[in-house]
């Protein structure tokens, strides 16, 4: 597999993400303590990290971990957490920051396991959304772009740990 084409440039990214973060700004804006920022591991580390750089309310940081595709392509469905949440969420605000939903099936999970400790809210904020490849249903309340069904990789997301770095999203083409 090979670097394909551009599917969304490093600028338009990055206003997308600001845009989310001042509604993020916006919202929490009477927040009591810091708005939790749980990220998953590591896909979504880039996008956790600029979001919270231009997000003008207090955070604090946590992060997940749960195993996805491995090394190709198609999910398993079968989602098992690797790294638990080091804070306690019990009464606080969490925002799930995520890389990217295609069947739904990891983050409905996590979104479940998060709920289980009984946050006083909630939500879900993901960057890129495969519409047409959802199997379960998610609550998305903020949402990057709409993608094809394409698998993409660039600004933290790995074919076989390669292309995190990139600053683009780019469509991942056969040799
Ligand atoms: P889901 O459980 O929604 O099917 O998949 C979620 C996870 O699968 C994402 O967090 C990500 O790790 C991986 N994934 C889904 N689609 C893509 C894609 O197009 N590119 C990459 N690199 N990972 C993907």
């Amino acid at each position: 597999m090979k670097l394909g084409r551009e599917l969304l440039s490093a600028q338009a990214i990055q206003q997308r993400v600001r845009e989310l973060a001042e509604q993020v700004s916006k919202d929490y804006a009477r927040i009591a303590r810091p708005l939790i920022l749980l990220s998953v591991l590591k896909g979504s580390v880039c996008f956790a990290t600029d979001l919270s750089r231009y997000v003008t309310v207090p955070v604090n940081f946590d992060y997940v971990a749960v195993s996805s595709y491995g090394s190709g392509t198609e999910s398993s469905g079968v989602v098992q957490l690797l790294k638990d949440l080091t804070m306690e969420v019990t009464g606080r605000d969490v925002l799930m920051v995520e890389d990217i939903i295609d069947t739904g099936l990891t983050t409905s999970f996590l979104f479940e396991h998060v709920q289980r400790h009984r946050p006083s809210s909630l939500k879900l904020c993901v960057l890129l959304n495969k519409e047409e490849r959802r199997v379960k249903p998610v609550p998305i309340s903020y949402k990057g772009f709409d993608i094809p069904n394409h698998f993409v990789v660039g600004y933290g997301l790995d074919y076989d740990e390669l292309y995190r770095n990139l600053s683009a999203v780019h469509v991942l083409e056969p040799d």
